[in-house]
């Protein structure tokens, strides 16, 4: 018989497992075909599978397709703004924004009054402008779009020096470097200093007739100690104003209220300190600490933001309807509650806050209602991190449930919680599972209890 013998039809094998994974059917179809593909190279090269091998394994593979599918996943993990589980999640009130503007029309790009074209997201840039208390802000997809954008815009030929210490050349996350973000801008890179000091007079001695800007890059997911030092910002402002260039400064994740005094953590500096020490554009992330939507928003002087704006590769990274809204709702809970951002309703920020009693009743519930013969169940104290490349020195103390089970191991009880419905998202040790519970929401507590009851069992 032909080896080939043992691949199963695309059509039979399908309507198998279609009730199985619900995926649409075409997508599956085409998922089957294509490790059938794969399998018929195995076989004609002569390496054996049988039928019941192959189908297995097609389920398999199926299944961890259907959970790559964007879904909603309790963090467990402790770590406020985690990169890899959609950073900062919205409060109710954007949510219920996002749900009217993206189900209907809108007045996007449309004047009321005059019933004429308008300005597309007119008043998110007064309101961030006002929130900022500087002249002029505007939004775009993201913060390192908001970074080449405006180096993009501020570097011409023959004018195109950006000058850094050495101190800032980062890797922002993902691969992504200062240096490269230069070179795509068509800027050039100009390092000064060391990588522990940078002087005043260093920055001084690389300006050129050449030099476009003086570029500041918040050191957000390192940090240096030890025999440091730098400029202060209104000196190395003096300068790069008494030269003609502007000083800009990508801040990251820019907090909107004073970070140290939510919870034992650093203080994270604010784009308003920033403009106030005189940098002229200050650059920062819509979904880290401000707890928006992904974007990047830049701040500061109007006739900079203008030149921006003007700048045809604006109109490739401007910001969606959806961002738009979520994010002018972020904005304006901040203006509402200027006296006190501490209440605005920014889910992070309230985890940030979760006092730790509370967190240890919360676990107390949680593990009351768990069998207990299949795992040694306790409370930890642990501690939790902002993350997201913000405060890399900020832990601060948090309560987890941890888990070690008799008869299964760490990982498989792990992998059983994340592929749960909803995920569950926690982290390991060597010899425990850990559920920290400052970043789960209190509403999904029963979620989590069943999600853990299910599979303890
Ligand atoms: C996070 C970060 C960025 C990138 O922000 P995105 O919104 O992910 O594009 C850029 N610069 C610094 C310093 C950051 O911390």
């Amino acid at each position: 018989m032909s080896p080939l013998a043992a691949l199963p039809s695309v059509e039979k094998l399908a309507a198998a497992l279609t009730p199985e994974v619900p995926l649409p059917r075409p997508l599956i179809n085409l998922f089957i075909r294509r490790q059938i593909q794969h399998y018929r190279q195995l076989l004609l090269a002569k390496e054996e599978h049988s039928r019941e091998e192959i189908e297995d394994s097609i389920r398999e593979k199926l299944r961890e397709f259907a959970n790559s599918r964007l879904q909603p996943v309790i963090n467990a993990t402790g770590v406020l703004i985690h990169t890899n589980l959609g950073r900062s999640p919205l409060g109710p009130r954007a949510a219920q924004a996002l749900q009217k503007i993206a189900t209907g029309y809108s007045n996007l790009e449309f004047d009321l009054p005059s019933g004429t074209r308008g300005k597309r997201a007119g008043y998110l840039e007064n309101a961030l402008a006002c929130l900022l208390e500087t002249e002029s802000a505007t939004a775009v997809n993201n913060c390192a779009a908001a970074l080449v954008l405006t180096l993009r815009t501020l570097v011409q030929e023959g004018k195109n020096e950006v000058i850094v210490s050495r101190s800032e050349l980062v890797e922002i996350g993902g691969g992504f470097r200062i240096p490269e973000i230069l070179e795509t801008s068509g800027a050039k890179l100009v390092e000064v200093g060391a990588t522990n000091k940078t002087h005043l007079h260093d920055y001084q001695k690389a300006i050129t007739p050449q030099s476009a800007l003086i570029l500041k890059v918040h050191r957000s997911n390192f940090y240096i100690d030890g025999f440091i030092g730098e400029p202060e910002i209104p000196e190395l402002a003096q300068l790069a104003h008494d030269n003609g260039l502007p000083l800009v400064e990508d801040l990251g994740s820019g907090a909107m209220m004073n970070t140290d005094e939510l919870a034992p953590i650093e203080h994270e500096p604010t784009p308003q300190e920033c403009l106030r020490r005189g940098i002229d554009l200050v650059i920062f992330s819509g979904d880290k600490l401000l707890g928006g939507p992904q974007s990047g928003i830049i701040g500061g002087r109007a006739d900079l933001i203008a030149q921006i704006k003007q700048e045809p590769f604006f109109r490739a990274v401007r910001c969606d309807k959806l961002i738009l809204t979520t994010l002018q709702e972020s904005i304006d809970q901040y203006l509402e509650t200027k006296t006190d951002p501490t209440q605005a309703d920014v889910p992070v920020l309230k985890f940030l806050r979760s006092p730790i009693g509370d967190l240890q009743e919360r676990a107390q519930k949680i593990i009351a209602q768990l069998p207990r013969d299949q795992a040694e169940i306790t409370i930890e104290q642990t501690l939790a991190r902002p993350g997201g490349g913000t405060m890399p020195r900020s832990e601060f103390p948090s309560i987890a449930v941890k888990l070690i089970p008799h008869k299964q191991s760490i990982s498989k009880l792990a992998k059983r919680l994340r592929l749960g419905t909803p995920a569950l998202v926690g982290y390991t040790t060597d010899d425990a599972l850990f559920l920290d519970l400052r970043t789960i929401f209190p509403e999904t507590d029963s979620l989590v209890t069943q999600a853990l009851q299910s599979a303890l069992s």
